[in-house]
């Protein structure tokens, strides 16, 4: 069974901070049936999916901060083979981000945690790939398609009176519990991919300008900046530079 609690962040919309957190007890009781689940002629009830509630969400924490959910006490190491199949899978054919789609430039896809090329290198803090209620609404996505077949397969277990009725629970949970281990170190590897791509535009194209001398190619990197969509943070970033430089020659 899932549990539910915690791995932070902060506020706005952008690539935040979401250090891991085990502070809060694990493994929520199961809920109890909900009105959609339905008992089966054989006698046991059939499994609500998703789950009600379900624990694939992004939280708040008490100070208001966003956090992901920690879902299995027994993850699996980021570079298991099923952890790669989970942040790398995709509901597109072709993915686009939002921001992609916006400027109409191609965008590639590697994983959950990295932004796209285009994001990365114009230092758009909010690529898709990066937002964590992207990586629930995948992770859910998955989930529920595995879990599909898994119920289906044993209902029909039961009706082929391969599997006892007694036990179809009992089964179902160890389908939960695969599936969430995979989760939850997938959601481990998107941390890890967030931390280590953060603002990494951001720092480049601020150590050039300070390492640069020269105003007017400063000036020029201003203005095809703002043609080809380099984010306002980085550009302010650099005409904080100029703005050095221009003062240093007046003084
Ligand atoms: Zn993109
Ligand atoms: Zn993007």
């Amino acid at each position: 069974m899932a549990s539910s609690s915690s791995t932070s962040s902060s506020e706005n919309s952008g690539p935040l901070l979401y250090p891991i957190s085990h502070s809060v007890p694990l493994v929520p009781p199961p809920p109890p049936p909900s009105a959609s689940s339905r008992s089966t002629p054989e006698g046991f009830i059939l499994p609500t999916i998703p789950p009600i509630p379900d624990p694939l969400v992004v939280i708040r924490d008490s100070r208001g901060h966003r956090v992901l959910p920690d879902v299995s006490l027994m993850p699996l190491p980021v570079t298991d083979g099923r952890v790669t199949k989970l942040v790398e899978s995709h509901p597109m054919v072709v993915p686009k981000c939002a921001n992609c789609a916006e400027m109409g430039v191609d965008c590639t896809f590697s994983e959950a945690g990295i932004p796209c090329p285009p994001c990365a290198v114009l230092g758009i803090p909010n690529c898709d790939w990066t937002d964590p209620f992207w990586l629930m609404e995948n992770l859910r996505r998955c989930r529920d398609l595995y879990l599909r077949d898994e119920r289906d397969e044993l209902v029909q277990s039961v009706k082929d009176n391969r599997l006892p009725a007694s036990l179809f629970d009992r089964e179902f949970e160890r389908a939960e519990r695969w599936f969430y281990s995979g989760a939850q170190g997938a959601i481990t590897r998107f941390l890890l991919n967030s931390y280590a791509t953060r603002d990494l535009a951001l720092h480049g194209y601020r150590a050039l300008a300070a390492s640069s001398t020269d105003a007017s190619t400063l000036l020029r990197f201003l203005a095809l900046g703002v043609e080809t969509h380099v984010h306002p943070v980085i550009l302010q970033a650099v005409g904080a530079r100029l703005q050095d430089l221009f003062s240093a020659m007046l003084s």
